[in-house]
């Protein structure tokens, strides 16, 4: 029985497998999207968010062909991907998540492309951070879309009773164009464009249709800002038809995610 026996990596990774279908159906509905849309799928990067899920999974999706991925957590995501990056070329980490200012410098040393710039603090923890690692840091806007948000005119009232909510994240798009600017004032960050998350509980369309506004308002300012982050696995056809560039993409190519981590 020597020498004739498969090794476990000829007899089939059923992990793997199912990783390649989900790719491939994200795949063929981006292209179907794209197709009604009249747009080019080649214009669509579909980033696949990995958290929750093992650096077993996401070395899977290298050799898979995958190069961009999402993480939302600081201390997962550096973990994870210390390895991976090192040993595989051209994988481009992708910064999801909410960002605690004392958390800025560490994203700011192992991201490629920050997603959730909200609010001035943040911009300037970042900064300092890539500046610190000797990096040039790409960055996103996150524009808050819910029609829910009181407006700041409001009052105290009102922002304590949005604060009780779920923090999705996000700038008033009222604040966008501030954000745009110290973003260009800064010394280490590049502005890509801007990213949301659909509000809960709403069409997505119409919040879809108010972020491809504020992001023809940010490439006035800065035509290279080309980026529109915008769609998940259930509103990815509707995100497209938008002008969505940068799906991300989790449960409809890794399955549901562990409640507990
Ligand atoms: C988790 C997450 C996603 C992926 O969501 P799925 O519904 O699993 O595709 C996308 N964007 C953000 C900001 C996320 O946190």
């Amino acid at each position: 029985m020597t020498g004739f026996s498969p090794q476990p990596t000829e007899m089939g990774d059923q992990r793997a497998e199912a990783l390649r279908a989900g790719l491939s159906d994200v795949r063929e509905r981006v292209a179907r999207a794209c197709d009604a849309a009249g747009r080019d799928p080649a214009e669509v990067t579909v980033i696949v968010v990995t958290k929750f899920f093992p650096a077993s999974d996401v070395r899977r999706l290298a050799a898979l062909g995958v190069r961009d991925m999402g993480e939302n957590r600081d201390q997962e995501a550096s973990a994870k991907f210390a390895d991976v990056k090192a040993d595989t070329a051209g994988l481009r980490l992708h910064f999801i998540g909410q960002i605690q200012t004392n958390k800025a410098a560490s994203v700011a040393s192992y991201a490629d492309v920050v997603h959730t710039v909200d609010r001035l603090k943040l911009v300037t923890a970042l900064d300092r951070g890539a500046a610190a690692a000797d990096r040039r840091l790409r960055v996103l806007v996150q524009v808050d879309l819910d029609p829910a948000r009181p407006a700041a005119t409001l009052g105290a009232v009102a922002t304590a009773a949005a604060s009780a909510g779920p923090a999705r994240g996000g700038a008033d798009p009222a604040d966008v164009g501030g954000l745009v600017a110290a973003v260009q004032a800064s010394a280490a960050l590049d502005l890509l464009g801007v990213m949301a998350v659909a509000p809960l509980g709403v069409d997505p369309g119409p919040a879809f249709g108010r972020l491809a506004d504020v992001s023809r308002a940010v490439r006035a300012v800065v035509p290279d800002a080309t980026w529109i982050s915008a769609g998940m696995s259930g509103d990815l056809e509707v995100a497209i038809r938008h002008g969505a560039t940068h799906l991300r993409v989790g449960t409809a190519i890794l399955g549901s995610r562990p409640t507990l981590r």
